[in-house]
């Protein structure tokens, strides 16, 4: 079979080797002759697997003895609640930024526990830029923000300084670049983005603002229950989680400086090419455009549709918009190589050339 390549946006583009040791674990798990969705997650094989892939998350992001690190259930969605619950106060406020549907959703659970206030947002603009001109109340129980926005495909490359705790939902740039995780009291992302199947997100919490957590939460949504029993107190999403301690190793092998290069690499050539060619072009500002999800709209509309079979005729799958914003989506996640970047590119270029 020719080589499909995987622009999806999640869930999306693994790289082979976490592929291939879930192929062999599906079989054969760690020499148990057992398959891995088959063993008990008490079981020492998988107890391995938990904390390697924690350790690994402590490792890939320089995370101190202070803090803690979990995998969850519910997918990132859980965590709009979940945030609330242990974390939002009676009588405080919760302090969000609104860039996209994932930050909407996560300041409308929010607003379900307490009182919230939007600082900013550029719904204005159909989210097509990161708004930087805000401050962060000094009394707000926590500022929560989107560092990537996955159906609009902005992402902020530089976070606020603020006393305040900051939270952040990175499910669809975690791991894409270096970025300094100390500045955080928690972060989260989804596993199905650029990290593993969907099924499980890792949640990052520092351990001074666990602390503060309200003890009057449902246990299955109480954050220090899940870190005081390792992840485990129910049966963890046992294949996932193999699945993201594969891919976090083969992060760790690239390293997240190398990755941040190559990441850069492939979206500047992307929008390099619909900057060029008058076909083609970007939907957010310059400034803002992620590195993880690449926006554009063909500057005649009635072209999309024939564009986009001829990229499904070349093997280039997973490219069109989300159904809220239309148009065309790249995703160039951590396992995606250049060379699929460069048959986009192609692609492009030969449909140019085919209509002058
Ligand atoms: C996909 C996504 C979500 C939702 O994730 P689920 O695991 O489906 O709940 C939340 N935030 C961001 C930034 C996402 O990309």
């Amino acid at each position: 079979m020719n080589k499909v390549h995987n622009f999806s946006a999640g869930p999306a583009i693994l790289p082979q080797s976490a592929i291939d040791a879930s192929i062999q674990a599906l079989q054969n798990f760690g020499g148990t002759g057992l398959s891995l969705i088959e063993v008990s997650h008490r079981g020492k094989e998988f107890e391995a697997v938990v904390a390697e892939a924690c350790n690994l998350v402590k490792e890939i992001l320089n995370l101190g003895a202070d803090y803690e690190v979990i995998f969850l259930q519910g997918g990132a969605s859980l965590q709009f609640d979940m945030i609330p619950m242990n974390f939002l106060a009676p009588g405080k406020t919760a302090a969000y930024v609104n860039t996209g549907v994932w930050a909407s959703r996560a300041i409308k659970e929010a607003k379900m526990f307490g009182d919230v206030n939007v600082l900013a947002s550029s719904e204005d603009n159909n989210f097509s830029y990161i708004p930087k001109d805000y401050s962060i109340p000094a009394d707000a129980a926590y500022y929560h923000c989107t560092s990537n926005n996955t159906i609009y495909g902005t992402e902020m490359f530089a976070f606020p300084e603020t006393n305040v705790p900051m939270i952040c939902d990175m499910s669809s740039d975690i791991f894409s670049r270096p970025f300094d995780a100390s500045k955080f009291d928690m972060i989260y992302a989804g596993a199905q983005k650029n990290m593993g199947p969907a099924g499980t997100t890792l949640v990052i919490l520092k351990k001074s603002f666990l602390e503060k957590a309200n003890a009057k939460v449902p246990t299955m949504l109480n954050y220090k229950i899940h870190v005081e029993n390792g992840s485990m107190y129910n049966t963890p999403s046992v294949f996932a989680i193999f699945v993201c301690m594969h891919t976090l190793r083969w992060i760790k092998e690239i390293g997240l400086e190398a990755m941040g290069v190559r990441n850069k690499a492939k979206a500047d050539l992307l929008y390099a090419e619909i900057d060029r060619n008058s076909m083609f072009k970007g939907t957010v500002a310059t400034e803002d455009r992620s590195r993880m999800n690449v926006n554009f709209v063909l500057t005649d509309k009635s072209h999309e549709e024939p564009f986009l079979k001829f990229c499904s005729e070349r093997n280039l799958s997973g490219l069109k918009g989300h159904r809220s914003v239309g148009g065309l989506r790249a995703s160039l996640y951590n396992a995606l190589e250049i060379e699929s970047v460069q048959a986009l590119v192609d692609a492009m270029q030969t449909y140019e050339k085919l209509q002058a």
